[in-house]
């Protein structure tokens, strides 16, 4: 069973009400790969990097059964750049850099090992290049899911809705949600998008959980309240690599699995906000993982009575 998930590798400065982090390693590719790894081997990596990026990060996520056959390096160029500044709550973020460097002319090629892949993960990427990827892929995925985010929105509308014709699932946030649909209420926008192409939609409300929507169908998945919650950044990537890394091992892409899925995800993202970055996500084992899924099975397990 194996996973190509497609991606930014990236340096992010991060600023949050409770401190600053310059330059460090992050990107929508590098978070999924770190979730993912804890449920399947190997993850089939595609992104691009610059001569900055540490050799000493592929070389952790080598370690960790993800393949990097398809990360390309460039000699003479940067890595990609973000920096974004989180609100008092945590919730919200003002994008303050994005300097695309490698990614301006990267063209991904999917390695010849890597067909076959049964799932496909396309993290925030520019949309044609997610097009690009399951073009050159000669047998179709199982399953594909789709991230991306309002700044595609803004300057390649288009490109994302061709992409969105092809795709399984799509993830996104409540904001997004609205832009894409052009609709306030979710249950509206979820109906909206639907009807573009992707038969799942969930819907990420940061530290109020995610949605999950499919038909007539929706499912509700808690955020675990967190006493400290240091640094959201990556946490919508956990989150996809933890809900597509579930079903890859699973092997079944069911609604009732889906629900699993999600919850997966929001253990994976509740593990990334504790630290700046990717520290957090380095550091956990199967067990803390195990334990966290049982907090959120308690956080939700009720009896009623009906009368
Ligand atoms: P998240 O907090 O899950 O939305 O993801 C944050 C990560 O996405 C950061 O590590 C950034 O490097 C990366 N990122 C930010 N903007 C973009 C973009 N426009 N395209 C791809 N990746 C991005």
């Amino acid at each position: 069973m194996s996973l190509i998930t497609v991606g930014t590798m990236a340096f992010d400065t991060i600023e949050t009400p409770f401190g600053k982090a310059e330059k460090i390693v992050g990107g929508s590719a590098t978070y999924v790969a770190y979730a993912a790894s804890n449920f399947l081997e190997p993850v089939q990596q595609i992104s691009i990097v610059g001569y900055d990026f540490p050799q000493e990060e592929l070389a952790e996520l080598q370690r960790r059964g993800v393949h990097t056959d398809g990360v390309e390096i460039v000699a003479d160029k940067k890595s990609f750049f973000w920096s974004g500044k989180y609100h008092i709550d945590m919730n919200t973020r003002d994008t303050l850099v994005t300097d695309l460097n490698v990614l301006e002319d990267f063209n991904p090629i999917v390695p010849e090992s890597y067909q076959g892949a049964e799932f496909l993960m396309l993290g925030n990427l520019m949309p044609k290049l997610q097009l690009s990827v399951i073009n050159q892929l000669r047998v179709r995925p199982k399953l594909i899911v789709m991230d991306t985010m309002n700044f595609w929105m803004d300057i390649a509308m288009d490109d994302l809705k061709e992409v969105l014709k092809k795709v399984d699932v799509l993830l996104v946030n409540d904001g997004e949600a609205r832009q894409l649909s052009g609709e306030v209420s979710l249950v509206k926008a979820a109906r909206a998008i639907m009807n573009m192409g992707p038969q799942f939609l969930i819907i990420k409300k940061g530290e109020h959980g995610a949605l999950l929507f499919h038909n007539d169908h929706v499912f509700f998945a808690p955020a675990l309240p967190l006493e400290e919650v240091f640094d959201p950044t990556g946490a919508g990537d956990t989150f996809a690599g933890g809900f597509i890394g579930h079903l890859a091992k699973t092997k079944d892409i069911s609604f009732d699995n889906m629900k699993t899925a999600i919850i997966v995800g929001s253990a994976m993202a509740s593990f990334c906000v504790e630290k700046f970055g990717t520290e957090r996500l380095k550091e956990i084992t199967r067990e803390d993982i195990d334990q966290r899924l049982a907090e959120f099975v308690q956080l939700v397990n009720f009896d009623i009575d009906l009368v």
